[in-house]
């Protein structure tokens, strides 16, 4: 592949010698160009991470002290020469290995998939025109476009800048944004100084920028030191680490317990030491739960998978057992809980307030004064009002195929479509008074300001924004044509008339400048600017965020409205979706004066925050944590990214959301909506209560055969079941059964439990009882049927194939039980609901018949084909676990209802 001539001096060179020597202009490449540069320089991508060797991962599949285990059993059993079962300890081990080692892989490329959908897109010009490209499509020539929140998508000679900051962290490691401008520097310049380039993978943090791509992928700076910014993260969790210690901890006891076994077995029983040998080996093996972590991480995989579809991508995996503990959702409003369609629906001027008719940003409708249809010839100040929304605005509404398409931020948006409404062309407009400068649009200074000039020469800004920011600026106020002093008065009783409609409330304002004045600058708009009125916009709920809040509230979490909006507007929206009680609102001035006390009080009062800037989030956010509460928190803008990072789970917005955003947070919806955040939480939920069930089913079997040959050697008996036998029994149970277990869906109740406590340790005193209870069912069942076929003088082959069966049989009634962990299976989902369930089973007996019937596995295993008879008792008994742990789960039910209702009666 050719590559651009390597040129450090970029940075070093004049804007036309950059153009000229990448061969491109400031209109852009050509389409035609720019695939001919792409395949000739390649994708914009950095070669991906040097990924473990498939031989590496497979070994490391050994690596855990319950294999270590496993391997010095099968190695002091070879060197016993029992050769069939060492072959079998091996097998075992090799093929739990394979199913780990495949396992682990598609659990990677499910994740791997999952980010793709995450790719970064650029704005670019091609042809002449401004479209966006995903970032890998950009080729050394292009001219991109740069603004807050963008992640730079190559190494960019800049062009033009508009107070553009950048952070450069990712490659120099500073952690304050340099400022940007287009001014050459010496050649020397270390890559921090070089203030006239943006480099790949640095995020703008502020103002707007164009430029002309010098190089891409591996030629970038980012490339050229090899430093991987991608977000792949190792598949380990919490979760995962405390199975870890577990296991350690597991293996310590089985060893002290096998020895045990061995001591006693020799000294009191008087077993040879042969003998005893295997059967302290067999109690090893039959303890150590060796599919366990496979089947976590794929719970964990098919977990993230669930959330994928249902438009909640996760970017770290430890996010889908945080979530489950979650017990405060701050979120936005806008487009979160309401549906960014926004439509002007009143305008008030100084004289008058008017209504303004039409659905969505389709240009339709009517505007009226009390009822009557006016027209804007009438009244010159709404006039003025409109002229001035449409050019202090970047949206474009454009009518494709009958359906009218609008193009930018939903806010401008909405006043194109009122502008047309009253009669407007937009293009004509533009063309009439082109503009000069623009101070953009940003929520820390919630205004925009623009700066036009007619052809006759005449200057004039427009301003629009938040209204209190606006009158600030304002000290006339504009009437028929004429400016007269300003009654704020007037205006304020506005705000709160209209915002308690629950619209969001615009200003606009304009002041003519002069001819010579052809930059905006923050000093131009500090004040002398006439108010022209004000625009009531309305954003409708999403009628899902109103049922996913009722949710949240069942599931013992709060919702917390977090908005840039007025407190009037927003105390309204939340009493129609159900936030906070209609009354109690707090605004981020009120915020501003509070010291660390009250902030923490007012947090755990209030569930409606308005008008905050991102510094107030991250307050927020470690105000909750400090009282107590895990916080997932929504955010889209640049400085979103403290309190995303802070957070629990830092959610950011798929749609609206910067670059910066998306990677600071754990989570990435890709519909923005509040919705998909309650999905996730229950998915989180179900992924952990499905863990729980696994370990809930795998350890009692490891329980019940350890038990049984501890019983056998404490009542100096032959041994029920031989090591080999019981590595069949795990191995085949795991990979079907407690497989299963990953696939269920989340149980009815899953939403109206009170959030996890994170510290709580997966093995509850609960999860301990059920365990032992199991494993006791399990020991007495098999134990006892393996002494009264003795008794009847069976040989010990074919009792021992009766204990293989009675396990394997046990297992299956339990999986039934462990479905649902505390409530009755006796309900239709109780039997329906996943069919995975059902093919396990069915999976499980087809390999018991294949392995008691067939001449090969009964001369490996030892085994003898039983009697049909037998299969009878065998169910019988087997049944019963599946009876005792549903009469169990009642009587617990039955005291946890008692435990209850006493306070209350003591109350009465
Ligand atoms: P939320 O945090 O709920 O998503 P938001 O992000 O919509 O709210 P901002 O976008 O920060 O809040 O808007 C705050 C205020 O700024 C609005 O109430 C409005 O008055 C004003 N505003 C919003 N968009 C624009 C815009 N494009 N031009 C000028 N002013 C705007």
């Amino acid at each position: 592949m050719n590559k651009v001539p390597f040129n450090t001096s970029w940075h070093a060179s004049e804007i036309t010698d950059v153009l000229e020597q990448i061969e491109s202009e400031p209109e852009g490449l050509t389409i035609e160009e720019a695939e001919k540069r792409l395949s000739r320089y390649g994708k914009n991508k950095l070669r991906p991470p040097k990924k473990q060797s498939p031989v590496i991962r497979f070994l490391l599949q050994f690596h855990n002290v319950l294999i270590y285990v496993l391997l010095a059993a099968g190695i002091i059993t070879a060197l016993l020469s029992h050769w069939v079962d060492a072959g079998v300890i091996f097998g075992v081990i090799i093929v739990n290995a394979l199913i780990g080692f495949i396992q682990e892989g598609k659990a990677e490329k499910a994740l791997d998939a999952i980010r793709s959908i995450l790719s970064q897109q650029a704005f670019v010009l091609r042809d002449g025109k401004k479209v966006m490209i995903p970032a890998d499509g950009v080729v050394p020539g292009d001219i991109v476009f740069l603004q807050s929140g963008d992640k730079v998508p190559a190494d960019i000679r800049l062009i033009k800048t508009k107070e553009l900051r950048i952070d450069e962290a990712a490659l120099t490691g500073e952690s304050m944004p340099v400022d940007k401008t287009v001014v050459p520097v010496i050649e020397t310049a270390v890559i921090g100084d070089r203030k006239c380039m943006a480099f790949s993978a640095t995020f703008v943090t502020y103002g707007q920028g164009t430029g002309v791509v010098v190089s891409t992928g591996d030629d970038t700076e980012i490339g050229r030191i090899n430093m991987m910014l991608s977000n792949v993260k190792p598949l380990t969790t919490r979760l995962l680490r405390q199975i870890a210690e577990f296991g350690y901890l597991l293996t310590m006891a089985i060893g002290a317990m096998a020895i045990f076994t061995f001591v006693f077995g020799i000294m009191v029983r008087q077993y040879k030491f042969g003998e005893m040998f295997l059967a302290a080996v067999g109690m090893a093996v039959a303890a150590i739960p060796e599919g366990l972590p496979a089947i976590i991480t794929i719970t964990l995989a098919i977990g993230v998978k669930g959330m994928a579809t249902r438009n909640a991508i996760i970017r770290r995996l430890p996010a889908v057992e945080t979530l489950g503990s979650v017990t405060v959702i701050c979120s936005d409003k806008t487009g979160t809980l309401t549906r960014n369609e926004m439509t002007v629906q009143t305008i008030a001027t100084v004289s008058h307030l008017f209504d303004v008719s039409g659905v969505g940003y389709e240009p339709h409708g009517e505007f009226s004064l009390d009822g009557k249809n006016i027209t804007l010839t009438e009244h010159p100040t709404l006039r003025e009002l409109a002229q001035a929304a449409l050019l202090c605005n970047d949206a474009e509404l454009h009518a494709v195929e009958n359906q009218w398409q609008m193009h930018g931020d939903p806010t401008e948006g909405a006043l194109v479509s009122m502008g047309i409404k009253a009669g407007m062309e937009h293009a004509n407009l533009k063309e009439m008074y082109p503009r000069t400068d623009v101070i953009p649009f940003e929520s820390e200074h919630r205004f925009m300001a623009t700066l036009h000039h007619d052809h006759s020469g005449h200057g004039f800004i427009y301003v629009k924004g938040a209204p209190e920011k606006v009158l600030m600026m304002c000290d006339k106020q504009r009437s028929s044509g004429v400016n007269e002093p300003i009654n704020i008065k007037y205006w304020n009783n506005h705000i709160e008339e209209i915002a308690g409609r629950g619209q969001r409330v615009l200003a606009i304002a304009s002041m003519p400048t002069d001819v010579n004045h052809r930059t905006l600058q923050f000093s131009d708009v500090n004040g002398g600017l006439s108010i022209l009125g004000f625009i009531g916009i309305i954003d409708p709920p999403r009628t899902e965020a109103i049922k996913a809040v009722q949710l949240c509230k069942s599931a013992g979490i709060r919702v917390k409205m977090i908005t840039g909006d007025h407190i009037s507007t927003a105390r309204s929206i939340g009493a129609k979706i159900g936030i906070g009680d209609g009354k109690t609102a707090i605004s981020g001035t009120e915020l501003d004066v509070m010291d660390d006390n009250q902030f923490r009080l007012a947090v755990q009062k209030a569930d409606i925050f308005a008008r905050v800037s991102p510094e107030h989030k991250l307050k927020l956010v470690q105000s909750l944590q400090a009282n107590g509460e895990v916080v997932a928190m929504t955010g889209d803008g640049v400085n979103d990214a403290p309190a995303l990072k802070r957070a629990d789970v830092g959610i950011a917005m798929g749609i609206k959301g910067t670059d910066v955003a998306k990677e600071s947070a754990e989570m990435v919806l890709t519909d923005d909506n509040f919705a998909s955040i309650t999905n996730a939480v229950e998915q989180g939920r179900t992924v952990y209560s499905n863990i729980k069930k696994s370990i809930t089913f795998i350890l009692p079997t490891n329980g019940g055969e350890a038990g049984i040959i501890i019983a056998a050697v404490l009542t100096g008996r032959l041994l029920p079941i031989t090591p080999v036998q019981i590595l069949w029994v795990n191995m085949i149970t795991a990979v079907t059964l407690a497989l299963s277990l990953a696939f269920e869906p989340p149980e009815a109740k899953i939403m109206q439990q009170s959030p996890r406590n994170p510290k709580e340790p997966i093995l509850s005193p609960f999860l301990i009882w059920r365990i032992l209870f199991v494993s006791a069912i399990m020991v007495m069942g098999t134990f006892g049927l393996f002494l009264w076929d003795r008794l009847h003088n069976v040989s010990i082959e074919y009792a021992r194939t009766v204990s293989v069966n009675t396990l394997v049989m046990f297992e299956i009634f339990y999986l039934l039980n462990t479905r649902f962990l505390r409530t009755s299976v006796f309900t239709r989902k109780g039997f329906t609901g996943n069919r995975y369930i059902y093919i396990a089973i069915g999976a499980v007996i087809i390999a018991q018949l294949f392995f008691t019937y067939t001449p090969f596995m009964q001369h490996l295993f030892g085994v003898k084909g039983l009697k049909p008879v037998e299969w009878i008792y065998i169910t019988i008994i087997t049944f019963s676990v599946f009876v005792l742990v549903e009469i169990e789960k009642l009587i617990l039910q039955k005291r946890e209802r008692r435990k209850k209702k006493i306070p209350e009666q003591l109350l009465k």
